[in-house]
């Protein structure tokens, strides 16, 4: 995984390696430390790099695939991206089943990396009709691999092996509680199973929409913090790792996020803006002393046609306008 001192042969070595930073502003003095782990470092900005070189690979290993092969997939977005680019990079033919109503930059990022896309409407289809389609289009399609990546283990796998892997020597296993969303449950289930066994005492604690509470086995709502909560709670979440579920609405999420490009200098999206803001929750409540670290999924660039960074939310400084100025 990825080496910024030495020569990398592929975009695989740039997988991961992502680092863990501070957070100084938005907690207070007596609060426990709380540090971010930035996905936004990977190649395509985000974690789902991981995800979906973990899958390819695994299929890889048991003969399943074989460059020239074909991945499908039905993703509203990361994980389609990390498949095509590694699918370009790797010799694979990737077509990706994606709602039509997903924001422009996602298709135009896809098809960026030569992948097939096919928008479906989503009041008209059934994504579970849908994948088992593809279940048996991957059946009769040879040398190929439908991902289905919340209910494929390579996905938690490769969270286990390189993010805990990662977060134990950054910490050096001094950490306290862990914080993040789910989205696959991929990220919190290979982390937080690693991290129970390594360090006595961790608390693995997940944050999810207080409209669509899917892990409690509630009703899901429509939010608008991306990239999490889907309709049905996935299959390879490990719900018995969790201490705690933290609620959130999506305007603390949406406003977390631009705290932190305001107040710490760091762009993020939606979903770390849910992870930040349960995480300061957990930090109050542990205190100082402890530490604390949230995993931020990708970045905030990747919303700006969707509005995070609106006008809407900024004060203009009147004090500083051109027609002031013009009276000096
Ligand atoms: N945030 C964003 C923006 C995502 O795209 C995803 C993955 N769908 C997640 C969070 C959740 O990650 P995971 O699937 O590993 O639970």
């Amino acid at each position: 995984m990825g080496n910024w001192n030495e020569l990398n042969e592929s975009l695989i070595d740039l997988i991961g390696k992502t680092p863990v930073v501070r957070i100084r502003h938005l907690t207070g003095e007596d609060d426990a430390a709380l540090y971010v782990k930035l996905e936004s470092f990977n190649p395509n900005s985000n974690s789902k790099d991981r995800t979906a070189y973990g899958i390819i690979r695994e299929a890889e290993r048991c003969g399943q695939l074989k460059p020239g092969g074909t991945i499908f997939e039905i993703t509203s977005g990361n994980t389609g991206i990390g498949l095509a680019a590694i699918g370009a990079a790797l010799g694979y033919k990737v077509v990706i089943y994606m709602g039509s109503h997903y924001n422009k930059e996602r298709f135009d990022l896809l098809r960026a990396f030569g992948a097939k896309v096919v928008p479906f409407d989503k009041d008209e289809v059934d994504v579970d009709q849908l994948k088992e389609k593809l279940i048996k289009l991957q059946q009769i399609t040879p040398n190929s691999l439908f991902s289905n990546q919340a209910a494929n283990p390579a996905n938690p796998s490769i969270h286990r092996e390189t993010t805990a892997k990662e977060i134990l020597e950054q910490t050096g296993g001094k950490l306290d509680a862990f914080v993040a969303t789910s989205g696959t449950g991929g990220t919190i289930t290979g982390v937080g199973e690693r991290l129970k066994e390594a360090i006595p005492g961790v608390t693995i604690h997940l944050v999810e929409p207080e409209n669509s509470r899917v892990v409690e086995g509630g009703e899901h709502g429509d939010h608008r913090i991306y990239g999490i909560s889907p309709p049905k709670r996935p299959e390879v979440l490990n719900t018995e790792i969790l201490d705690g579920i933290i609620h959130i609405s999506d305007e603390d999420a949406w406003q977390t996020a631009r705290d932190m490009a305001q107040k710490e200098g760091l762009l993020v999206g939606p979903s770390s803006g849910a992870a930040v803001w349960g995480a300061i929750k957990v930090a109050r409540e542990l205190g100082k002393g402890k530490t604390v670290l949230a995993l931020a999924p990708d970045t905030g660039e990747r919303y700006l046609s969707i509005g995070l960074y609106d006008e809407a939310h900024y004060q203009d400084d009147e004090s500083l306008a051109a027609a002031e100025l013009s009276n000096l």
